[in-house]
């Protein structure tokens, strides 16, 4: 508990306080019987700052208590290490003139030698994340003590450029085989979030890779509901610049909005490999280094304001980057969407009817349940609908974003949903992960600008409207 500092801050003020008192009054009592106890507090308190030491010794992070939230659209988050350099204005000009937001984690020595940019980074309204100070792998991951002197040294030079302590801290080369247990504790206690990339541009993988390269590897990244990009604006990333407005558009065309990092957003982080440098951390230098974190973390509390502030922020961008994300949907042709059902039903959704999101497609609850010969009971008041097949009672809870399965009347299984979404008083759910809920499975997708077809598999007793014959299949087994 005398850990954590950052939660609360009057309490800790008074452990604090009491701290101190005990420590007086034990001088005064134990100074001449000297160690006359072995089982006072601080023995105690030594005891779990050794547990600390040694649980973080085999590798494991304690867990996290933090929060998160998780944007309702799909969205990606473009972030650019190594700068700022001279190609840095052109990786702001072409965000400016797409309307989209980023993340920048630089270097403070880069941002020594271009001052403005950085000032710049901030007034354009994106995100200015520590990336060291001069990138120097063998400095940084000889000792945490080294790592630490580097990200307070680049703090300062934005702190004194651009009024900004970044929160937000990439590692250089990526967390994995670098930061151990320790680095990801220490700079847990003095606050900070620690941000690694899930999709990888490659666009330093060696010197000047072509930007058709790079863009094959965007185009070849899965589709995750969130996706964190990692670019370099370093100089020598010409092709970076070139392929910018490309990855930016094909995004947009797959429903994704922009926006910039923020300790709301979930951190990609890699697990804890083994690390790749020999490194010694022993109990002295760990409590050492712990006092030091968290004394930083006591220095520099972010207030509930700043907080607030950060959150309308993001609020903000995202508005933005979903309206015209909208556009350019409904811009895209109106297709209808065929669904083959195995066993030789099919039928057809009006484009009115349906969605395409990030490659999803997204329907009405409704629409589908009773396409697939279902009954549906909306309770509005509690954000409830009850869905009915066969041996199947389906309960979609829209404020908890859940669905609860139950079979012949016992529950089974709830899932969580982050993707089910209200939009003009109807349930919108996302087809394919619907359909797996239901027992069933799409065993094929088309989307084409002109054609668009699913195939569904179902299990047996499903009831469709269409032929109002029961099919049956015996692709799925009952139960499992
Ligand atoms: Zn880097």
């Amino acid at each position: 508990m005398c850990f954590r500092v950052k939660h609360s801050t009057n309490r800790q003020k008074r452990v604090q306080l009491w701290v101190v008192v005990l420590l007086l009054v034990s001088l005064f009592f134990f100074t001449i019987p000297a160690r006359a106890t072995e089982s006072d507090g601080f023995s105690a308190q030594a005891q779990e700052g050794q547990d600390l030491y040694q649980k973080l010794k085999t590798g494991k992070r304690p867990q996290s208590e933090k929060t998160y939230e998780t944007p309702e659209q799909p969205t990606v988050y473009l972030t650019f290490d190594d700068g700022p350099s001279k190609l840095t204005s052109q990786v702001l000009d072409i965000l400016d003139k797409e309307n989209v937001k980023a993340t920048f984690f630089a270097l403070g020595e880069q941002a020594e030698a271009h001052p403005a940019l950085v000032k710049r980074i901030v007034q354009d309204g994106h995100t200015l994340g520590n990336h060291s100070y001069n990138h120097v792998y063998k400095e940084l991951y000889s000792d945490f003590q080294t790592f630490w002197d580097q990200i307070q040294r680049s703090e300062d030079v934005f702190a004194s450029l651009a009024d900004t302590r970044p929160q937000l801290v990439r590692a250089p080369g990526g967390t994995y085989t670098n930061f151990d247990a320790y680095y990801y504790y220490l700079m847990d206690q003095a606050g900070y979030t620690i941000v690694d990339w899930n999709v990888d541009s490659g666009d330093s993988k060696r010197v000047r890779v072509p930007a058709s390269e790079i863009w094959q590897t965007i185009k070849g990244s899965p589709l995750e509901h969130e996706i964190n990009i990692l670019f370099h604006d370093g100089s020598g990333h010409e092709s970076t610049v070139e392929v910018l407005p490309q990855v930016i558009s094909y995004y947009k065309k797959l429903g994704y909005a922009f926006a910039p990092l923020t300790t709301q957003v979930k951190p990609k982080q890699f697990p804890v490999g083994k690390p790749k440098w020999s490194r010694n951390m022993s109990l002295a230098h760990f409590q050492d280094l712990l006092k030091e974190t968290q004394q930083y973390a006591l220095a520099h509390v972010q207030t509930d304001q700043d907080q607030k502030d950060a959150e309308l922020h993001l609020a903000q961008q995202t508005a933005v980057a979903r309206e015209e994300t909208a556009q350019i949907l409904s811009a895209q042709a109106a297709v209808p969407l065929q669904v083959h059902v195995a066993g030789g039903s099919s039928f057809t959704i009006e484009p009115a009817e349906y969605q395409l999101r990030a490659n999803r497609i997204e329907l009405p609850l409704r629409f589908l349940i009773e396409k697939m010969g279902g009954q549906i009971e909306w309770q509005a008041e509690k954000k409830k609908a009850n869905a009915h097949f066969g041996v199947y009672d389906l309960e979609y809870d829209l404020s908890a974003r859940s669905i609860r399965l139950y079979t012949l009347g016992n529950s089974v299984a709830t899932y969580s949903l982050a993707d089910m979404d209200l939009q003009d008083g109807k349930i919108i759910v996302p087809l394919r992960k619907t359909i797996d809920l239901l027992g069933g499975r799409i065993t094929d997708t088309v989307i084409e600008s002109d054609k668009r077809e699913v195939s569904v598999a179902l299990r047996p007793f499903y009831m469709f409207k269409e032929n109002n014959s029961i099919l049956k299949n015996s692709l799925f087994a009952m139960g499992g």
